[in-house]
């Protein structure tokens, strides 16, 4: 096992979004590093689960930040003004429910939470 605390994240691609969204999960979890799992609206790819290689990419990546970096916590990520993903807030924040109730089928024993990075590059649960 790696040393140190890990945590996951299933990001877009846009760098934008890094560091808000590691600044976020390493205070609210206490540790030291996010893995980050990225693609163009990666939340897009796993809601719709019509890519398979692409939602397969992603959760084979998931499984290597739990299994080797003992990561507990997958978060799932939509973001304001996403070039792959074009769609409202609101739509965003429906795929990212619907990310988490994939991501459970998935067989990982981790807490799945959903976050949303508003116009103004905060970062916000998803309830
Ligand atoms: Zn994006």
């Amino acid at each position: 096992m790696a040393s140190g605390t890990f945590v996951t994240a299933v990001n877009c691609m846009d760098g934008r979004v890094q560091i808000p969204v590691i600044d976020y999960l390493k205070k609210k979890y206490g540790v030291d590093y996010v893995d980050m799992v990225t693609e163009p609206g990666p939340i897009k790819f796993v809601a719709e689960n019509t890519d398979t290689a692409v939602v397969e990419s992603i959760m084979s990546r998931v499984g290597i930040s739990v299994n080797k970096h003992g990561s507990k916590t997958v978060a799932f990520i939509g973001h304001d003004d996403c070039a792959g993903n074009p769609v409202d807030r609101q739509t965003q924040e429906q795929q990212v429910r619907d990310c988490i109730s994939r991501a459970k089928s998935w067989g990982f024993d981790i807490e799945l939470i959903g976050l949303y990075v508003n116009k103004n590059w905060e970062v916000e649960p998803v309830e």
